[in-house]
């Protein structure tokens, strides 16, 4: 099993090595490596088990290094990033030649985010390389938002994940790309939409495609527990399958004629954060109880909901 603590010193010579450390941040928690790198990067894939046509996102610690990355930076990326950074929030550019292909997967493009995380920034502050980290989970499985979950599925292929703490957000970041002067929402995340059109004006959201996932958070099945799920009315839902050994993953009631252990509510006060922040540690929890079936109920669609919704939908996708 890996180390577990706030060691940044030995998370940098770790790092310093071309070797990978899990990260906390906001939104979840990273399997980071030197994106400089192209064998760190390579050893993050490998890890991931993630197939190498899905980029991954680089962490760095200020607005000011980012021109070392990328070339030009339009002024509405300024201003998001003036309003959300650091936070839930990744910006695509066009790629500078110091970022290997590697990382963007033979993109010209590359995603770009500062993490709002203090240890995470301290590490990246004391390292003079950007960090590749995509979600630190088996490619396709449900991310991790703490440091334990980390550990249970990487701890044999990695030395150390940073601890901290539980994500504060719980879902990834929302991810948006510059077309003229339009913005292109490709995922859905941590940062609203609502949030982004305050500052910025009218979003579009770009066409989910699991044939052309220009991001594969696009991809219509990901996220995904090993147990099916079924999301919809989730008292119809149970009537149908009354055979089946159930578990619930409730918005905010909870459901008669379910085992109260099988039952997992998102926020009993009915708060889209706090449902956010419980999402992936509800999916993780209901699949570790042997069930036959999960499930579920859409969350209002607005603010985090419509990232909690995303994700619900990708998680039921894998069935099919
Ligand atoms: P993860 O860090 O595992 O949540 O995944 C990172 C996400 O960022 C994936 O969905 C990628 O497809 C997306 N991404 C990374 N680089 C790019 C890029 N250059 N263009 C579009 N999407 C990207
Ligand atoms: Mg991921």
């Amino acid at each position: 099993m890996a180390k577990i603590g706030t060691d940044i010193e030995f998370a940098t010579e770790i790092l310093n090595n071309s070797e990978l450390v899990g990260i906390p941040t906001e939104t979840v928690y990273g399997l980071a490596g030197n994106a400089l790198n192209p064998k760190a990067v390579a050893e993050i894939f490998k890890v991931k088990d993630r197939p190498s046509f899905d980029p991954l996102i680089l962490h760095t610690s200020s607005l000011e290094r980012v021109p070392e990355f990328v070339h030009e930076i339009p002024s509405k990326a300024h201003e998001l990033a003036n309003h959300f950074w650091p936070g839930p929030l990744t910006m695509i550019f066009r790629k500078k030649e110091i970022i290997p292909y590697l990382v963007t997967s033979g993109l010209e493009t590359i995603a770009v985010r500062i993490p709002n995380h203090p240890l995470t920034i301290k590490l990246l502050e004391s390292i003079d390389f950007p960090l590749a980290a995509p979600s630190a989970n088996p490619f396709g499985y449900v991310s991790p938002t703490n440091a334990e979950h980390v550990n249970e599925q990487l701890g044999e292929k990695i030395k150390y994940v940073l601890d901290g703490g539980d994500c504060h957000v719980g879902i990834e970041s929302t991810i948006v790309e510059f077309e003229n002067d339009e913005i292109n929402v490709l995922r859905l995340g941590g940062c609203t939409v609502e949030d982004i059109e305050k500052i910025a004006g009218k979003v579009r959201l770009r066409q989910i495609s699991s044939s052309n996932p220009v991001a594969p958070g696009m991809m219509s099945s990901h996220y995904s527990p090993f147990t099916p799920i079924i999301i919809g009315d989730i008292d119809e839902i149970i009537t149908r399958n009354s055979d089946l050994k159930i578990g619930v993953l409730a918005f905010k009631n909870e459901f008669q004629n379910i085992n109260k252990d099988h039952m997992f509510v998102l926020s009993e006060k009915g708060d889209l954060n706090e449902a956010a922040t419980r999402l992936f540690t509800g999916l993780r929890y209901l699949d570790t109880l042997n069930l036959q079936l999960i499930v579920s109920e859409y969350v209002p669609d607005i603010g985090l909901g419509r990232a909690i919704n995303d994700r619900l939908k990708r998680a039921e996708a894998k069935r099919n």
